[in-house]
């Protein structure tokens, strides 16, 4: 592998500033790194070289002749879930539904990217519709944890952690529902950060819930996250949950330092079930906090104990909504086996989505229907307001909120395919953030008897998410993994 593949966003930046490399040249080091890897990890869904190649001489002319300056991530080859909509490339969603599916419009994230003079890599790999904790649930194939190859990525932005973790890409965006981007950023050892509701546009992310979906980074180091939050961020006329608060400087503010900082740590989310390696893990860190500083203390999260359950009856509501639009009539696969209208709507459907997707249409048609929609969509939407609750008692006496990132190290394939609840546990400790709209951080903090990464989860008031940042960013420079 060329050594440069190993390089953050800032460092590729400060080389090509200084000129001792080209756009090109750092183009073609990683694609020659996905030709070497990604037969084995299968991060990606679609890479077209040659388009890479192309837009890296266009950017490179256009360098030369002045017309453009290098911004943040000019340059920089990204990976981009394949959930998020880009302008003449594939956009499937891991799905044989969308399978033939080439948008005619960027999302709001991509013109952002472009604008600044980002090369797109490639679309990777995901759960089917985002629905999942492993990729498994593609409809293409799963992706591999590049850390061992016999366990899953996480998800549902699996192949974009992966292909961060492999050198393929210095850097990713996934989108976070329920923990997308902060458990397989965990699971492959890098940074994920899912931002505020509404502090990044969903504008072309196809949706899944539409109340919990955020776009966000996935890095190697925590200066990238804040880097790439700083060309994601800010108002969108096309999204209207998209917020039109002032976006921080995240880049500048990360380096101060955290003295003084008061840590709360959920009491709930250190029993029960979670595996004890990373428990201590956990412990750990939080010795290290004390050591930079930091006042650590026990916090409460009463309603803790509903947040699955509230997360498996909202995301399925918005999702059974939100799929409807796959009718075989605008976009996306037709069945050819039908001879009326309504046999085209079922067989389209019943041949293009998988079988998570059905399970979800089924259990969110269900808890919205006439006769159940006040026992389970209404009170799951009241309880949601009791866990914002807790997030907001909480801040009122800690500035963050840190614990695990997931309750298990990551599985092997085929481990928890059977068992649908099984697999949902695997997000108990990140549904609540975006049950409640705060931002969360998954930051790589120890590694397991076994060599598997094991990921530490920062919590931050709304649209805080400098100070979350700015702490992953204190404890990485302390930790040597
Ligand atoms: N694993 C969760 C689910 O299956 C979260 C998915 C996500 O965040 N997109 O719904």
């Amino acid at each position: 592998m060329n050594e440069i593949c190993r390089w953050s966003v800032r460092q590729l930046r400060d080389a090509l500033k200084r000129r001792e490399l080209s756009v090109s040249e750092i183009a073609r080091a990683f694609l020659e790194r996905f030709n070497e890897i990604d037969s084995e990890v299968r991060a990606f869904l679609h890479v077209d070289p040659e388009r890479t190649m192309r837009q890296a001489a266009e950017l490179e002319r256009s360098l030369a002749r002045g017309e453009k300056k290098l911004g943040f991530l000019t340059g920089i080859p990204l990976a981009v879930k394949d959930n998020i909509s880009t302008r003449g490339v594939p956009t499937t969603c891991g799905s044989r539904i969308l399978k033939e599916y080439v948008p005619t419009y960027d999302a709001t994230v991509i013109q952002r990217l472009r604008l600044d003079g980002a090369l797109l890599l490639g679309k990777t790999n995901c759960d089917e519709f985002a629905m999942g904790s492993s990729t498994e649930n593609s409809a293409f194939f799963p992706s591999r944890n590049p850390r061992d190859l016999e366990r899953v990525p996480g998800g549902s932005s699996g192949g974009s952690a992966a292909a961060v973790a492999s050198f393929q890409v210095p850097a990713a965006l996934g989108s976070d529902t329920g923990g997308s981007i902060r458990q397989p950023a965990a699971f492959c050892g890098i940074v994920g950060l899912k931002p505020t509701y509404g502090r990044v546009s969903r504008y072309g992310l196809i949706a899944f819930a539409s109340s919990l979906d955020q776009i966000g980074p996935m890095t190697r180091t925590v200066r990238d996250a804040a880097v790439l939050l700083q060309v994601l961020a800010g108002p969108d006329s096309r999204d209207s949950t998209c917020s039109r608060a002032p976006v921080d400087n995240f880049v500048s503010g990360i380096g101060k330092d955290v003295r003084g900082w008061k840590i709360g740590v959920p009491a709930e989310w250190l029993s029960g079930g979670l595996d004890p390696e990373i428990r201590t893990a956990v412990e750990s860190a939080l010795k290290v906090l004390q050591g930079l500083g930091c006042s650590v203390r026990e916090i409460r999260f009463p309603h803790q104990k509903h947040a699955l359950a509230v997360y498996y009856i909202i995301a399925p509501s918005e999702a059974s909504s939100n799929l409807a639009r796959y009718d075989g009539v605008r976009f996306g696969h037709r069945s050819e086996r039908a001879n009326s209208l309504e046999e085209m709507y079922e067989a389209t459907r019943s041949e293009g989505f998988g079988p998570e997707v059905k399970r979800r249409i089924l259990i969110g048609a269900y808890a919205l229907s006439a006769g159940y929609y006040d026992a389970y969509y209404l009170k799951a939407g009241k309880v949601r307001t009791l866990i914002l609750q807790d997030f907001r008692r909480a801040f009122e006496a800690v500035d963050l909120i840190v614990g695990p990132t997931a309750p298990t190290l990551p599985f092997r394939l085929g481990e928890k395919t059977t068992d649908p609840l099984e697999m949902y546990l695997s997000d108990v400790f990140t549904v609540t953030a975006n049950l409640a709209g705060v931002p969360g951080l998954s930051l790589p903090c120890a590694v397991s008897k076994s060599g598997l990464p094991i990921g530490l989860q920062i919590l931050g008031p709304h649209f805080q998410e400098g100070r979350v940042l700015r702490l992953a960013h204190a404890l990485e420079r302390e930790l040597t993994l």
